[in-house]
């Protein structure tokens, strides 16, 4: 009896002392459930294609949702396989007091060919959309203890026609060509690319044109949460937003997942809806995100 009443009295403190620091914890996760509902209100406009009235829709979304931040639009002219079209990337600038620049993007519109097939780009653009946006809500009201995070919403991401160099990522070649002219490249220390990562099955590959470090930088980051098994366990080169920025000599990498649905399926297809995508998935994007730029400004 002696020896449990002592137990009584000492053994509750420590449990007590660690309930409330795991409930701390449990409230550091990324809100993945509010980026799933951003992207399933995007997703919900319909198809986005260049030249089509989703993409109005996508754009005015936009617009709403960062009404109160410091929104530019970079609207350009791009000549395509259907001739000349007006694009608009989107950048939103949370300003830090370190000098210098993270970037976070993403695309955000949907394929022209896939047009007349109800195609609303669940993962492939809604999800990221949402994701970034939840981001933004996590990074508003306060001047960032870093670097300058800007986020992107890419257009012109999807090839027009068939995809080859010049009929493919529009907007990020317009933007890195713009930012190396004025020189604004020289202030971005690293750029941080989203794509198809909304997915339930989560399986995001090693891009091999990434930069290194930053490759290690969002590997320690997904260690930190135990979510390597999501993170690089297979390697391939994929064309994508990052390219025109890495050719520029900018640190970057995308954080992509190309595996999507049974032997690809969903990808490019109708099968591409919200439920494929889940809240889950972006919890656990979010978080590395979030810890990837703490690891970059600690450089
Ligand atoms: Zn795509």
């Amino acid at each position: 009896m002696r020896q449990r009443s002592w137990c009584i009295a000492f053994c509750f403190v420590p449990l007590l002392a660690v309930m409330p620091s795991e409930i701390v914890q449990a409230q550091q996760h990324f809100n993945g459930s509010k980026a799933y509902e951003y992207a399933r209100q995007f997703a919900a406009i319909g198809p986005r294609w260049p030249t089509g009235p989703g993409h109005i829709k996508a754009e005015q979304f936009i617009r709403d949702h960062f009404k109160h931040d410091q929104l530019e639009e970079d609207t350009f002219m791009v000549n395509t396989p259907i001739g000349p079209v007006t694009m608009r990337n989107f950048i939103v600038r949370f300003p830090g007091t370190k000098n210098g620049v993270i970037v976070l993007g993403t695309h955000y519109e949907t394929n022209y060919p896939l047009r007349n097939i109800n195609f609303v780009g669940a993962n492939d653009g809604a999800a990221t959309t949402g994701l970034l946006m939840a981001i933004a809500d996590q990074l508003r009201g306060k001047k960032l203890d870093g670097y300058s995070v800007w986020l992107v919403f890419f257009d012109g991401e999807e090839a027009i026609e068939k995809w080859s160099a010049s009929d493919s990522t529009y907007g990020s070649r317009h933007l890195a060509a713009k930012w190396g002219g004025d020189g604004t490249l020289n202030r971005i220390k690293a750029f941080v690319l989203a794509d198809m990562i909304g997915d339930k099955d989560l399986d995001i590959q090693r891009e091999s044109r990434s930069t290194g470090w930053l490759v290690d930088d969002v590997a320690k980051a997904a260690k930190k949460f135990g979510y390597e098994r999501y993170f690089f366990q297979s390697e391939e080169p994929v064309d994508d937003d990052h390219l025109p920025f890495v050719q520029r000599g900018v640190p970057s990498i995308d954080v992509i997942d190309l595996d999507y649905g049974p032997n690809n399926s969903y990808h490019h297809t109708v099968q591409d809806t919200m439920d494929k995508v889940s809240a889950h998935s972006l919890t656990i994007d979010g978080d590395v995100f979030v810890e990837t730029i703490r690891l970059i400004n600690q450089r």
